[in-house]
């Protein structure tokens, strides 16, 4: 598109988008920081699952300061469920950055806005166009869709030279006046018309600038990202009793789920028969975990669920303590009474066995 074409194009967009862009609850919304907030709760996450996550947060941590000061284990508390913990880890390094290098407010600029942790360029781009009006660029999952067809690129848009493309395109769109609401626009014209399966072409505000629908070229672009293959594994977690408590763990910096606490859980090596105790299995597991020795004693549930391309399906086991074991409490092992289990961060497969032995579901 040449000066002038972008031009036409800005304001066809924005035309439609005053009739027709998406009521979300946030339009128009300025606050950097909730800007900054629902953009990486918006990752990975729709924006129902989104809200109710949001206002809870806000209301424990309604500050960039208070956020600062906040435990990490109270930040991942409010963001059970949501999944990808390390973005509220990150949520809480950035904010101590922020209080300590800029005063306690987001920086305007977007580049300043990547030296955060947690903050890539999308929303770097979002933050500085929604919150500052900051004529800065974005391409998302939506925008990536619109502007390969608006480009009528074929080419793999997730190599590094595709991602150059469409950043140069998104900030040749971006203008200097309204960056946010236009930005804004792009996302619901992707997200409503230019929708990946079947785009409302004919209706499209843009159709005349969009040169995969003047070539015929909409079902084959963009290129689609090659399907992760689904790996298939069996985990135990492991619930320990002791004097009425249950053993809780820390999980490490190194390992899925990083600072949650959990039930002591790892990877089985012989779950073909799903009918037998695999004693060995679970007191070596709970050794190398917590240095713990255990009797197993029941499976009590079976849980499916999926984390990225693992399809997991966790047996949930109840143990004792080995006879003339003291349970013992370290840095990363505590004991915990039923009751208490709201109080920790726990997986959301986690807290379903959690919810389970404090209703005495044995
Ligand atoms: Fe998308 Fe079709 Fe509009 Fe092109 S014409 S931008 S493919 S909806």
């Amino acid at each position: 598109m040449d000066g002038r074409e972008v031009t036409t194009f800005r304001r066809r967009l924005l035309r439609w988008y005053a009739q027709a862009g998406r009521d979300l609850p946030w339009k128009g919304e300025q606050d950097p920081y909730r800007v900054w907030l629902r953009e990486i709760m918006l990752q990975q996450t729709t924006v129902a699952a989104v809200l109710p996550y949001l206002e809870r947060f806000l209301a424990q941590f309604p500050t960039i300061k208070a956020l600062a000061n906040a435990d990490e284990a109270a930040v991942l508390r409010q963001w059970e469920g949501l999944g990808y913990y390390s973005r509220a880890r990150n949520l809480r390094k950035a904010a101590q950055k922020i209080v300590t290098s800029y005063g306690g407010q987001l920086p305007p600029a977007a580049s300043e806005l990547e030296k955060l942790p947690g903050i890539g360029r999308y929303t770097a781009g979002a933050i500085a166009s929604f919150a500052y009006d900051q004529p800065a660029a974005i391409v998302e999952a939506n925008t990536e869709r619109l502007y390969c067809r608006l480009l009528g690129f074929g080419d793999d848009p997730r190599t590094t030279s595709g991602r150059k493309t469409l950043w140069e395109f998104a900030a040749r769109l971006v203008p200097k006046i309204q960056p946010g609401q236009f930005n804004q626009a792009l996302m619901d014209l992707g997200a409503t018309v230019c929708t990946p399966r079947q785009p409302h072409c004919e209706s499209c505000p843009v159709k005349l600038h969009c040169q995969a629908f003047q070539q015929n070229r909409v079902a084959e672009i963009p290129q689609l990202a090659r399907k992760a293959e689904i790996t298939e594994v069996v985990e135990a977690a492991v619930a320990i009793r002791c004097e009425g408590k249950w053993l809780l763990r820390q999980r490490g910096a190194k390992e899925r789920w990083a600072g949650m606490w959990d039930f002591p859980r790892f990877p089985l090596e012989h779950p073909a028969d799903a009918t037998v105790l695999p004693v060995n299995s679970l007191r070596e597991g709970v050794m190398t975990q917590t240095g713990h020795d255990i009797v197993p004693l029941l499976q009590i549930a079976e849980i499916r669920h999926s984390v990225t391309r693992y399809k997991i399906t966790l047996r949930c086991f109840v143990a004792e303590l080995a006879v003339g074991q003291p349970p013992w409490e370290q840095a990363d092992v505590t004991w915990v009474e039923a009751n208490r289990f709201s109080t920790y961060p726990l997986s959301v497969t986690g807290r379903k066995l959690a919810d389970r032995l404090k209703n005495g579901l044995l």
